[in-house]
């Protein structure tokens, strides 16, 4: 397999590189060089396959023979644990549920997935990965989780003090073994700022083989194209099928389309955000505007500046042609929290704050349309808990995962917010 560059068609490199290096060395975004149409038979027989098998052969599609098969099954078999269901809710809305995973979001699949991607591409390097981590919370937890015990790779994540939630900290807090937390007396910028400061330094390079885990590495994203897949098997309908997916960064719904460039037969997808509406004003307007992020109840997908649009660019260059595949749609706190009571009250399903903008904007597209529709569930409603018990009007019930969590030991280093004492704690 092949990957170029988005700055450079011409700077193409081969999968390990790509996956072991995130960035281009011009600064660009790795693309697949072709997305290769799966064969009708397989998407006719879709369900026949387990999501497993579905993961399988993509890769096996995509990847050539970059990996070699036994060990493919066994990255997909270590990556792929916990089921991706469709439930529906209301007449011609249903939802891909994604937050079965040990973070209980959808991040898990990604992190997972890119966490046997490095280490076996690592294999047999006589240098251990180290990988630096800034979080404000959702990625630290699925990175931690996603990289426990893997083989030749060392976690440090950072998160500020005082700025996670009780959940969020036991989750980046309480796995030890190659996972290390240090509590950064500061905000999430000064966390981001001293990771970058660590790339920067010649001294910390020559003694660690740094590595970072951010979500514009492309083994984030391939996996996150198989649970399209998953979705579309699940939904028996004779309509046409329209995904909506509630989106920050763009990269859930740049791997939708790129199943879509497989061949999968979605017929539109929605870009459903909240007010940080960059990309719903590009495709009215045809102008791209970044600004600077504005914080809502939704705040996984409160970005100003989203970094996969340049992936989404790629696949669709002409406005036109985006438009055609892609709906914008946005909506207001008030909105989403009017939605989480309505969607409670009238079907006895409890969204998080980051479905119901799928919903609605779902909801929105079936009052002129004859779709059947899907929307994306990026995350268990309890990780926004205050939020959403004070919707529903009464108390949710924690999964068994985050119970058994309270009452564990939390593990963790505290620093101050400068690079330099940063520097000399991890050397
Ligand atoms: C990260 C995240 C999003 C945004 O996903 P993108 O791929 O960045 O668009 C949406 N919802 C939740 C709960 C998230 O954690």
């Amino acid at each position: 397999m092949k990957l170029y560059s988005t700055n450079n068609r011409n700077l193409e490199v081969d999968l390990k590189e790509a996956v072991l290096k995130s960035l281009a060395s011009d600064k660009g975004l790795y693309m697949p060089s072709i997305l290769p149409k799966l064969d009708d038979k397989f998407i006719k027989n879709l369900n026949q396959f387990s999501l497993q098998e579905i993961a399988f052969h993509i890769c096996s599609t995509l990847f050539q023979d970059s990996i070699a098969p036994n060990d493919l099954m066994s990255i997909i078999n270590k990556s792929m644990t916990f089921p991706a269901p469709v439930v529906e809710i209301a007449p011609n809305i249903s939802t891909l549920e994604l937050f079965h995973g040990p973070s209980l979001a959808f991040k898990d699949f990604g992190a997972r997935f890119m966490a046997q991607l490095m280490s076996y591409f690592n294999r047999g390097e006589k240098k251990e990965i180290t990988i630096l981590v800034a979080t404000s919370g959702d990625t630290g937890g699925a990175v931690a989780s996603g990289f426990f015990n893997t083989p030749g790779i060392e976690v440090i994540i950072l998160y500020p003090s005082g700025k996670v939630s009780e959940i969020q900290e036991l989750q980046l807090t309480t796995l030890g073994n190659n996972i290390t937390t240090c509590e950064i007396d500061g905000t999430f910028d000064d966390c981001q700022s001293i990771v970058k400061s660590c790339f920067l330094d010649p001294e910390l390079n020559k003694t660690y083989n740094l590595s970072s885990a951010n979500s514009i590495n492309i083994a984030r994203l391939i996996p996150q194209s198989f649970y399209y897949f998953e979705a579309f098997k699940q939904k028996v309908t004779n309509k046409d099928l329209v995904v909506c997916v509630p989106s920050g960064n763009f990269g859930n719904l740049t791997a939708g389309l790129m199943a879509s460039k497989m061949g999968l037969p979605i017929k539109h997808f929605i870009a459903a955000t909240n007010v940080n509406k960059v990309v719903p004003d590009y495709l009215e307007s045809g102008k791209y505007e970044p600004i600077d992020s504005i914080s809502t109840i939704s705040n996984a997908m409160d970005v100003g500046n989203p970094s996969n649009f340049t992936r989404i660019k790629e696949l669709y260059p002409g406005l036109d042609e985006m438009k055609s595949m892609i709906s914008g749609a946005w909506y207001t706190d008030d909105q989403v929290k009017q939605t989480i009571k309505e969607v409670y009250d009238t079907y006895d399903y409890i969204l998080d704050p980051h479905g119901a903008i799928g919903f609605l904007a779902c909801a929105d597209h079936l009052r002129k349309h004859d779709n059947e529709y899907i929307f994306l569930e990026t995350a268990h409603p309890c990780k926004f808990l205050d939020t959403v018990e004070s919707c529903v009007n009464k108390q949710i019930p924690l999964p068994s995962a985050i119970d058994s969590l309270k009452g564990k030991e939390m593990q963790k280093q505290k620093l101050p917010n400068t690079f330099d004492a940063f520097k000399e704690w991890l050397l």
